[in-house]
């Protein structure tokens, strides 16, 4: 018998008919002979409901009693899903982050997991009951609430199905299909993709998809959970698998990119004319890190006459924090001040398999060369590379690339 875990996400339990709908589906997959436990968020738009009460009591709010009120979304829409499950005469138990115990650091609101106490939930499975388990909920050591960051309920899901080694993880995703070559919102020939390998989600996650959290897509890839992000609208039909690289490439032999994405939350900062010397970068680099600024692309220009000028990219919440700081190292190193710029956005052509395929940088660079986008910084990984081009152009670049790489094809 296989252990399924199922997700759905708010707009799916939005109203009693669609928790209706959802108990069906779970029902069903149970019906089919499986063991099922569902993940719940919270009802749309309650978790925003939430959050901007709290606010209007204290802002920034109180951290522990803000997770203390987040959570109740997801504990009121995990008790009405097994109420409608029992309703239709079948077994069914709700459990909360803490009753499972998913016990988590004390990072309120952005909690990470540290384990979880699997032996209730083992017990409920061998009774026979289908589980529905809270979203985004944890608890800490100290028995406080925490919560696991936006869109944590696929993290509960993942981290779930890990534990107690699930055959394997649905999503069930309202407003997409699966995971696109693109972004199908701008480029009309973007194509769902079958298979897609963990490194490659956690690429296109943390470049700018936001289908999935990275987070649990890193949990998945530790340890090797199957996700099926699938469409509520088309519960029956197959939706994109996030799998092991070996299992993705049985697929995608041929397939050197997999995904293109862009990213127009990013700006960048120049520092001009600072001493090449050991030292400056950390100089730099150290006070961005203290206040919890993500620095991503860096470049340091050749030097000239033992000067150099210092370039970075930051995301454009960050963008005026980052200029003040960049604005006193300058000034206690002697350069020569500070140029920024946040119209900029960055593509990146994602794919395992680059690892064997040499000309895809030159092919990239010379296709942007080709529409005349001017590309101002250069990244590369094993598996991925981005260009930060002017934001106005990010548009184009994804559709020319797209066709370029043949994405929209089916292979
Ligand atoms: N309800 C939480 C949120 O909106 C968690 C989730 O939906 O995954 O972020
Ligand atoms: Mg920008």
């Amino acid at each position: 018998m296989a252990l399924i875990v199922q997700k759905f996400g708010g707009t799916s339990l939005s109203s009693l008919n669609r928790i209706r709908w959802v108990a069906n589906q779970v029902v069903k997959c149970k019906e089919n002979g499986n063991k099922v436990l569902a993940v719940v968020s919270a009802m749309a738009g309650e978790t925003n409901r939430l959050i901007e009460l709290c606010k209007s009591v204290m802002d920034p709010p109180d951290e522990r009693e803000l997770d203390v009120i987040t959570s109740s979304g997801e504990q009121v829409s995990s008790g009405l899903l097994a109420m409608m499950i029992k309703a239709m005469g079948y077994d069914a138990i709700s459990f909360q982050g803490h009753q499972v115990r998913i016990i988590t650091d004390n990072a309120h609101s952005k909690a990470r997991i540290l384990r979880i106490d699997d032996e209730k939930i083992r017990k409920a499975l061998s009774d026979d009951k289908i589980i529905v388990v809270a979203g985004f909920q944890g608890v800490e050591e100290e028995g406080n609430v925490t919560t696991l960051g936006r869109g944590g309920s696929d993290l509960t899901a993942v981290s779930l199905a890990a534990v107690l080694n699930a055959d394997s993880c649905e999503l069930y995703k309202d407003d997409v299909d699966g995971i696109y070559t693109t972004d199908p919102g701008i480029c009309e020939y973007a194509r769902k993709l079958k298979k897609i390998s963990y490194d490659e989600m956690l690429e296109m996650s943390s470049l700018g998809s936001k289908v999935l959290q990275a987070r649990a897509v890193e949990f998945a890839k530790k340890f090797h959970v199957p996700i099926h992000v699938r469409p509520t609208s088309k519960p029956d039909a197959e939706g994109t698998w996030v799998v092991d690289e070996e299992e993705a490439m049985v697929e995608m032999e041929s397939v050197v990119i997999s995904g293109l994405t862009y990213d127009k939350d990013q700006s960048k900062i120049t520092i001009l004319h600072v001493p090449d010397q050991p030292g400056i970068a950390a100089k730099l680099f150290t006070p961005l890190g203290d206040e919890g600024i993500i620095v991503d692309m860096i470049v340091q220009n050749v030097s000239t006459k033992g000067h150099t000028d210092m370039t970075f990219t930051v995301p454009e919440t960050d963008f005026k924090k980052s200029i003040t700081i960049a604005k006193q190292v300058a000034k206690e190193l002697g350069g020569r001040g500070v140029t920024s710029d946040d119209k900029i956005a960055k593509v990146s052509l994602v794919g395992v398999g680059m690892k064997t395929h040499s000309g895809v940088a030159s092919k990239m660079f010379s296709q942007l060369a080709r529409e005349g986008i001017n590309i101002l910084m250069i990244s590369t990984s094993e598996i991925k590379i981005s260009c930060v081009i002017d934001e106005k152009y990010t548009e184009l670049a994804v559709r020319t690339l797209h066709e370029a790489f043949n994405l929209g094809v089916d292979k």
